[in-house]
């Protein structure tokens, strides 16, 4: 896959801005540069791309609006941030993108939206109901409500979610740094840009060090955990330097710039996507090792045989972790039993479930279309 082929053949795209582009302490709100970001979005949206945007920058935007110190300290103080700044982004966006003609909207999401099958699809016929009237999608994390429990956390993870949510042919990271470097570039002046990832392996990880700015929350490792789910779903990454004048303009027009991730060959369906990252495990299944290898190499669904026990209280159709009995999560999946009911078949054969239970949902206590692997020793069973 190649720059320029990709570019010419891009339809859809998730651009995700980073706070430290839009805000910081030292330069304060970059309205300049908001303005030109929006310019170049627009162009493309009148090319008839379809373009999302993923804008942080609520907390930053707010901190400056309140003159709040640097770093602020506790959640309420980040939530009130996000409740001033959330609004007064929009408004800076919204002001710029109507010079270009481009109604802007706002979808505030948390991980709880994605995680629920039916929310995660109204997600998304929204969106694709703002496409067809021409309005650019501007999403966020909901920060004033989330708490640990419901956040996705940080917006690289947000817009890899939102990518596989949409299918985008192109995701681009924009924040304060050039691209992923051989070294940590703040602490080596000769640190050299890297223009193409194939994979992102353990070496690239180590590459990444640990450059993160004050302003966001993802940090460079952060943003590779993000980019490699996105190389899953079969969506292409570019990380690129928002403060660089002209820089989407260059990236549209398949020019060397920040670094390009290319996706895997055989990504992720779009269910297995959401099972595998959006939906949060509620309990555990732990699994003798014939049921770890019938299910990583056989390609199998997990049946009640090979199960030693379980953990957690979850309901049918809720998500749930697959360990070994070392306690590695080998698999992820959505549970065809509850795990109450499933500690009274656990061990035995699929065909004494009836007359155990009173009651059947099937042999499998959770079916291969509804099960994805997690070892990448295994990932060749993932696909359907
Ligand atoms: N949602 C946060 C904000 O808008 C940013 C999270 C992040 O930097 O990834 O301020």
């Amino acid at each position: 896959m190649y720059r320029k082929d990709l570019a010419d053949r891009v339809k859809t795209v998730v651009i995700k801005i980073g706070s430290a582009v839009l805000a910081t302490p030292d330069e304060g709100i970059s309205s300049e540069r908001i303005q030109r970001l929006a310019a170049e979005m627009a162009s493309f949206m009148a090319r008839g791309i379809k373009v999302v945007l993923v804008s942080s920058g609520a907390i930053a935007v707010g901190r400056e609006t309140m003159g709040m110190s640097r770093r602020i300290e506790g959640i309420p103080a980040k939530q009130a941030a996000a409740a001033v700044g959330q609004p007064r982004l929009m408004a800076l966006y919204d002001a710029f993108f109507r010079e270009n003609s481009v109604q802007v909207s706002q979808i505030l999401l948390t991980r709880d939206d994605l995680n629920h099958r039916r929310r995660y699809l109204n997600a998304r016929a929204t969106i694709e109901t703002l496409f067809k009237f021409g309005a650019l999608p501007i999403i966020n994390e909901n920060d004033t409500v989330v708490v640990e429990e419901i956040k996705v956390g940080d917006n690289d993870n947000l817009s890899v979610l939102v990518a596989g949510l949409i299918q985008a042919d192109l995701l681009v990271i924009l924040s304060d740094t050039e691209g992923l470097f051989d070294k940590d570039p703040k602490a080596h002046a000769d640190a050299r840009l890297i223009p193409r990832v194939d994979e992102i392996n353990e070496a690239v990880m180590c590459a990444a060090g640990g450059s993160c700015s004050p302003t966001g929350v993802g940090g460079m490792s952060v943003k590779l955990e993000a980019i490699r789910k996105a190389a899953d779903f079969g969506v292409p990454t570019i990380l690129a330097n928002g403060k660089r004048e002209g820089v989407l303009s260059a990236i549209f027009a398949g020019e060397q710039v920040g670094t390009f991730f290319v996706p895997k060959k055989d990504p992720l369906s779009c269910k297995k996507q959401w099972i595998a990252y959006s939906v949060k495990p509620t309990g555990t299944v732990y699994l003798d090792s014939g049921a770890v290898k019938a299910l990583l190499y056989g390609g199998k669904s997990l049946l009640p045989s090979g199960v030693v026990r379980t953990e957690g209280t979850f309901e049918r159709g809720e998500g749930v972790d697959i360990r070994n009995l070392s306690g590695e999560v080998v698999a992820k999946g959505l549970a065809n039993y509850s795990a109450q009911e499933i500690e009274k078949i656990s061990g035995k054969q699929s065909s004494r479930i009836k007359k155990i239970l009173g009651y059947t949902y099937g042999d499998e206590l959770i079916h291969r279309d509804y099960l994805v692997i997690l070892k990448s020793t295994a990932k060749e069973q993932n696909h359907g």
